[in-house]
């Protein structure tokens, strides 16, 4: 599974700094220098590390004061925000061409993924982005590689262009992009030639592939479980080519990592996807963002969830993630939350942790005021067994009843109930947008 030692050592070391009122400046030395290890361990470059460790223990000690954050929390924002700029800051996208079609160059070493990346991704093209794509098979070097494409195309329906392996590759691309202009596809993909290492021949051809055909994009695949030598072949296709991006394939096997987070700062071209698996539909766009968070724990609810959870005996927290995933939750529930997030600090802050959080409709409700919280239990604890768990038979004799018996008004319960539905809500909508995700416990 990709990352996972790397997000676990970052993570334990992110839960001790997390919960500090202060940071001291020996406390960020010592935090850098478990993230330095860490990153090194993942198989990171090293300039990358150092420049990375050093820009990370600037803005920690010289922190931006955010009231809402404790000086911990804020560390971990730190983190998280140079480790997303170190991937790219945000997903890129395909380049188009004015006049169509958009030609895709897709270029990398044998083994990389390249044909099966150029099935993919004409999949993906086509499925979200209403394209026509065309393929063409030019990889005359490794055997069976046309015939492999042949078959992708065939059980995708989509025309696949091939003259052999007797023809020169440059010939190939070029007639294969001119058939696909006469069909009208408004985006050809090339699965050029590979070899077994970057060498003069193969990047003299590629070169002259470019020139003949003048492709909008060029796209490296390499395959992210060789680590650092997915760098270096990066640096290699980049200084030679200038590729456009590139597509880190079998992000799904047992990497740490290292060329994800290295391949951006060492070549300054984007990670535009990530293949996921062996079959055609597991391709993503990269988002460094979410994959910065799915390293440091961040923005993962039920993590959320096992933090606020920490006193709690494990079963309980389990039976609380089902709840939340099904939206369920009682008022049973919220109380024995409230006393967890008493001990964590406001609510909001929590929240503030999950991805798209602030810009849930519903979050403004959600602002529970710490010196509510008495106000909150009394309310609660005033309801009976059955109202607790269904809400929605309180009517307004209850809500004067409850009102009654925690000394506040019927308003006051009116507007929990109401946070309490919100919260349902979001819920609700965070744990579908996690989709399969949510359900399961490490970053996958
Ligand atoms: P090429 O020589 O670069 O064209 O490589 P192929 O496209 O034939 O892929 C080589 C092997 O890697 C094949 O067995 C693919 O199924 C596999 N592969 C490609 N992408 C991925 C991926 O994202 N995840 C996994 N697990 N396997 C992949």
């Amino acid at each position: 599974i990709a990352f996972e030692s790397l997000a676990e050592r970052l993570q334990q070391t992110m839960q001790k700094i997390k919960g500090k009122g202060k940071v001291s400046e020996a406390d960020v030395k010592e935090m850098a220098r478990e993230v330095r290890l860490a990153l090194l361990e993942a198989d990171v470059n090293f300039k990358v590390v150092k420049q990375f460790v050093n820009r990370v223990k600037e803005r920690a000690v010289g922190q931006e004061v955010m009231k809402s954050l404790t000086p911990g929390q804020q560390v971990i924002k730190v983190v998280n925000e140079e480790l997303t700029a170190l991937m790219g800051s945000e997903e890129s996208k395909i380049e188009t061409a004015s006049k169509p079609p958009t030609v895709i160059m897709m270029v990398g070493l044998q083994g990389a993924g390249k044909t099966t990346t150029t099935a993919k991704l004409a999949n993906y093209l086509r499925k979200k982005k209403n394209k026509t794509p065309m393929l063409v098979a030019a990889d005359i070097y490794r055997p069976a590689a046309i015939d492999q494409l042949n078959t992708l195309g065939k059980q995708l329906d989509m025309p696949v262009y091939s003259e052999g392996t007797d023809v020169s590759p440059v010939d190939i691309v070029k007639r294969g992009v001119e058939k696909a202009k006469e069909e009208h596809h408004d985006t050809v993909i090339l699965d050029t030639a590979g070899r077994l290492h970057v060498d003069e021949n193969l990047m003299d051809e590629l070169k002259e592939m470019k020139a003949s055909v003048n492709p909008d994009e060029i796209l490296l695949v390499v395959d992210a479980m060789t680590g650092q030598d997915a760098v270096n072949v990066s640096e290699q296709f980049n200084e030679l080519l200038e590729i456009s991006g590139v597509v880190l394939t079998k992000l799904d096997g047992d990497t740490r990592g290292g060329a994800a987070l290295s391949i951006r700062a060492v070549t300054e071209k984007p990670i535009k996807f990530a293949g996921m698996g062996e079959k055609i539909d597991q391709l993503e766009p990269f988002h460094p963002e979410r994959m910065a968070s799915r390293i440091l724990g961040m923005g993962d609810v039920l993590s959320l969830i096992e933090k606020a959870q920490t006193n709690v005996d494990e079963e309980k927290a389990k039976e609380l993630e089902a709840k939340l995933r099904n939206a369920d939750l009682t008022f049973d529930d919220f109380l024995e939350q409230i006393d967890q997030v008493k001990s964590m600090g406001p609510l909001e802050d929590l929240l503030g942790m999950l991805p798209g959080a602030n810009k849930m409709k519903g979050m403004k409700n959600m602002q529970v005021d710490d010196s509510q919280i008495g106000k909150v239990e009394a309310i609660v604890r005033s309801m009976t067994k059955q109202e607790k768990v269904e809400p929605k038979i309180i009517n307004a004799s209850r809500k004067r009843r409850i009102a009654k018996g925690s000394g506040t008004t019927v308003q006051d319960v009116n507007k929990l109930l109401k946070q309490f539905e919100d919260m349902k809500k979001m819920m609700k909508q965070m744990t579908s947008q996690m989709g399969g995700k949510a359900g399961k416990r490490k970053g996958k």
